[in-house]
């Protein structure tokens, strides 16, 4: 079957003829994958800043946003059935028993280093023709999202993100009084920095969930991004126009902010602006680069003085899958035009080269695997 593979040790990215994989054990699942997101990680893999091959290979399939389709099933698969759509997760358990969150399927809080990841670290990953793996992976996806699914595994940040914000801020009377017709967050305000997938994606979710939901990213307006936040109700600033003083100034208290641009000094400047009882959320992976100089003094006074939660978070788990699925459908029927333009374009395999190493344009591309 066709793949597209890294070879590390020669820094080659290619399309390669990779063995098609077949069932093993009672509990697999045959894909036949439909197609692939190409994201930020994927071509840092092909700029070889990171990336683990299999033991034993010299390549690693990359791929890890995906969508497929169940085509066979080993005898005691009962998650999901031959035809459902499927979106299979990504990380899986270290082999220590003694790591409490592997041993509890919740791989993406691992104590110890050793998970892997399919498509990244020492598994090969779904930009292949067909995948084969445990049912316990497997997300069944409703048919009427086929053509947005593959956006599954990119909301799953927000997705899991969110569940810990709900979860940290139990601790305090954060939540707003019950209104018919309004979600949870509707006395709060969210700024998500970068309009990126993730980005976006995490505006959606925190605009479904009730909260005034603010977009700071670099490009001035107009601009596709900031188009889609306004079909979704969410106010787009740039920072060519607005100082995050100002940001800051329009927004108000700022009750939470969801960081989406892996810009470690602008999110720095940014927690200077949280609001009392706030919450930031880190999700991007900077690069090493020199140090900045930070204010730890206010920083400091602030985080006591204002009650304010920071926190990372990588991966996702099962419960994060669901509920990107749950919420993908409801964005799908909510701004059907706005999540359909994420997806700014559709590739055949053979156009892996200018995707994964070419200059980034569009917001999310797809490339077709069957
Ligand atoms: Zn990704
Ligand atoms: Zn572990």
């Amino acid at each position: 079957m066709r793949a597209i593979a890294v070879m590390p040790s020669s820094k080659q990215v290619s399309l390669i003829d990779h063995p098609e994989p077949a069932l093993t054990r009672p509990t697999d699942v045959k894909l036949r994958m439909i197609e692939a997101g190409v994201c930020g990680t994927d071509r840092e893999i092909c700029a070889f800043e990171y990336g683990t091959p299999p033991a034993g290979s010299e390549h690693l399939v990359i791929g890890h946003e995906s969508l497929g389709e169940v085509i066979a099933v080993g005898a005691a698969v009962t998650r999901v059935m031959i035809g459902d759509l499927v979106v299979p997760m990504v990380r899986r358990p270290c082999p220590h028993s003694y790591c409490m969150a592997c041993v509890n399927g919740r791989q993406d809080f691992c104590f110890t280093g050793d998970f892997t990841e399919r498509g990244i670290k020492q598994r090969h990953g779904f930009m292949a023709q067909y995948v084969v793996d445990d049912e316990i992976y497997m997300n069944p996806v409703p048919e009427e999202l086929r053509g947005v699914a593959v956006l599954v595994e990119p909301l799953t940040i927000a997705e899991k993100a969110l569940i810990q914000v709900w979860d940290v801020q139990q601790r305090l009377p954060w939540s707003c009084a019950k209104e018919p017709g309004k979600a949870q967050a509707h006395c709060r305000r969210a700024v998500v920095l970068g309009a990126g997938p993730v980005g976006l994606l995490g505006a959606m979710a925190l605009v479904n969930s009730g909260f005034e939901t603010y977009v700071y990213a670099r490009e001035p307006v107009p601009n596709p991004k900031a188009d889609v936040l306004q079909m979704i109700g969410a106010k787009y600033l740039s920072a060519q126009t607005h100082s995050l003083e100002a940001l800051a100034w329009q927004v108000g208290n700022v009750d939470l902010v969801y960081e989406a641009t892996a810009a470690s000094r602008l999110a720095f400047d940014m927690i200077q602006h949280l609001g009392t009882n706030g919450i930031f959320v880190f999700t991007g992976v900077p690069g090493r680069k020199a140090p900045v100089e930070i204010d730890t003094d206010l920083m400091m006074r602030n985080l006591v003085l204002k009650n304010q939660v920071v926190f990372g978070t990588v991966n996702a788990g099962r419960g994060a899958f669901e509920g990107s699925i749950r919420d993908l459908g409801v964005f799908a029927k909510r701004w059907p035009d706005a999540v359909k333009s994420l997806i700014t374009g559709r590739y055949g395999m053979e156009n892996y080269c200018e995707l994964l190493t070419g200059p980034a344009r569009g917001i999310k591309n797809v490339i077709q695997l069957n």
